[in-house]
């Protein structure tokens, strides 16, 4: 592999964008990615079920400050606001009463008036109220927003992430929105980084295809790769850096979307149905999304690295089996094509997003620390306030190469 200005590492939405930027700028760069396609985190398939299913984010949240609003009217993309809601909620196969619903609607007020009062960093599970109706509130701030159990968050890193509202949905899907909008960037596929060694006056990047020299390196790839030392560097990464990639661990969201043929009575399309049980085996669905036959199912925290574990056939049948405790059995019959997201088995991402752990929410900043003016870091655990999605991993990659640009 040749010399070039800045050698990219991964392409997800950050790594794409940092290229974009540094091209622009007429910079040589070289995006390497382990896997056989670019997006990363986002990634939409149609062989599943005949239509765009976004494995990954689909969601493009905080409309209005997202970048990829625009690619979305540029490129004819047809979207629906869609705010997660509690259009229908269930303590396992009873439906919630009036009250039960006011309550969460309380508990959610309570939460949001003390994060705005300036509460201390600690376990959220401290703000959460966990009991009786209540709890339902602290399921969509846990596993289903940040995909961890509420004790596993911090209070000051929850409070630092943006209001996502307004959130919009695409039919298309949010995978093939990002790769159309990257499709003029080249990228080395199936091209694994194992060093990065910047013991030298620039880096050298060793790939399973080769090593590249560059200026500098911009690095992309999940905390959960960091922590796992697929990538080694030379000399070790600086103790801080190291360590906040492990205090920035991993969440898990996992989807098990299922075909329902002929629709549930008083299910529209876009309905949000959350099933509240025990010890966090929460099961949220998306209904009849632009009124396809898919409820989409997730589980996410804990229960998440459970589901995955015991594979598919089980998820499903755990999915199905809730619809059919409110439902009625007549809905077993009619559950067709299904799939499992394995966001926790991949290799490459190591889990869906990140997350602070309790008292050391200083780690992003401390990750978004460059090394050597030569290794910078990027990706959605970057994102600021964006933290977590694909606008904020878009909008890091593109602030991260302007510095690069200004250093190099
Ligand atoms: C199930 C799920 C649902 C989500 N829902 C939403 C949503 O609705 N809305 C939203 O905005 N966000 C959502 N997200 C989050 C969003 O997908 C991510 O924040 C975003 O895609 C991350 O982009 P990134 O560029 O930071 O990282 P990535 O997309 O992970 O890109 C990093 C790249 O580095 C590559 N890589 C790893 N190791 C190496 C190596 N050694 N050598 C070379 N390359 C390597 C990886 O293969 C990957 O392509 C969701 C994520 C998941 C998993």
């Amino acid at each position: 592999m040749t010399d070039v200005d800045v050698v990219i590492v991964g392409a997800g939405a950050a790594g794409l964008a940092a290229a974009k930027t540094l091209r622009a700028a007429g910079r040589e760069v070289r995006v390497l990615e382990a896997m056989d396609r670019i997006g990363g985190r986002s990634w939409t398939r149609s062989e599943d079920f005949g239509v765009p299913f976004d494995i990954g984010c689909a969601w493009l949240h905080a409309g209005d400050r997202n970048p990829f609003m625009s690619d979305a009217e540029r490129l004819g993309w047809t979207t629906h606001m869609h705010n997660m809601g509690l259009d229908h909620l269930y303590f396992g196969s009873r439906k919630a009463t009036a009250d039960e619903l006011a309550s969460v609607s309380a508990a959610d007020a309570r939460v949001a008036q003390a994060l705005a009062g300036g509460a201390a960093d600690d376990r959220l599970s401290s703000l959460l109220d966990q009991g009786g109706a209540m709890r339902a509130s602290a399921t969509y701030a846990g596993p289903m927003d940040f995909g961890k159990d509420a004790d596993e968050i911090s209070v000051e890193d929850f409070n630092a992430a943006a209001d996502l509202y307004p959130d919009y949905f695409t039919r298309e899907g949010f995978g093939a929105l990002i790769a159309a909008w990257a499709a003029d960037v080249p990228v080395n596929l199936n091209t694994v980084v194992t060093r990065i060694d910047w013991s030298g006056p620039d880096v050298e990047v060793e790939t399973s295809r080769g090593t590249v020299r560059a200026q500098a390196a911009i690095v992309t790839v999940s905390t959960g790769v960091l922590a796992f030392e697929d990538i080694r560097f030379t000399p070790a990464l600086p103790v801080r850096h190291f360590e906040a990639a492990f205090d920035l661990p991993m969440g898990l969201l996992t989807k098990i979307p299922v075909e329902i043929h002929g629709g549930i009575p008083g299910i529209n399309p876009f309905d949000d149905l959350l099933i509240e049980r025990h010890a966090r085996h929460d099961l949220y669905f998306l209904c009849f999304p632009f009124n396809l036959p898919l409820m989409v199912g997730f589980v996410g925290g804990d229960f998440a690295w459970e589901i995955e574990t015991v594979g598919k056939d089980a998820a499903v049948d755990f999915v199905t089996d809730r619809l059919v405790d409110i439902f009625g059995s007549v809905f077993r019959k009619r559950v067709g094509r299904s799939l499992m997201t394995n966001w926790g088995g991949e290799r490459r991402t190591r889990g869906a997003y990140a997350s602070a752990r309790p008292g050391r929410a200083e780690a992003r900043s401390i990750l978004a620390e460059p090394v050597g003016e030569r290794i910078w870091f990027a990706g959605e655990a970057l994102a600021g306030a964006l933290m977590q999605t694909a606008g904020g991993a878009r909008l890091s990659g593109e602030s991260v190469a302007r510095d690069v640009l200004n250093t190099i």
